[in-house]
């Protein structure tokens, strides 16, 4: 399961551009990630370079 922390987030997208589940989603208000869709490749913990995502 991903966990985010949203006051690490810079919106960059680089997350969302690398899974392969389109599981996550940029919203205005911060970044939403679809559980029931996420194969938990970690692709998207490895590519965040704030470390937002774990
Ligand atoms: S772990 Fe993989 S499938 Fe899950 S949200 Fe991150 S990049 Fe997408
Ligand atoms: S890669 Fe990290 S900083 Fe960029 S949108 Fe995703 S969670 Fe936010």
């Amino acid at each position: 399961m991903i966990t985010i922390k949203q006051q690490l987030c810079g919106q960059c997208g680089l997350c969302s551009g690398v899974c392969p589940a389109l599981a996550i989603i940029l919203h205005s208000w911060g970044l939403e990630v679809d559980q029931d869709k996420c194969i938990s490749c970690g692709k998207c913990v490895t590519v965040c370079p704030t470390g937002a995502l774990t």
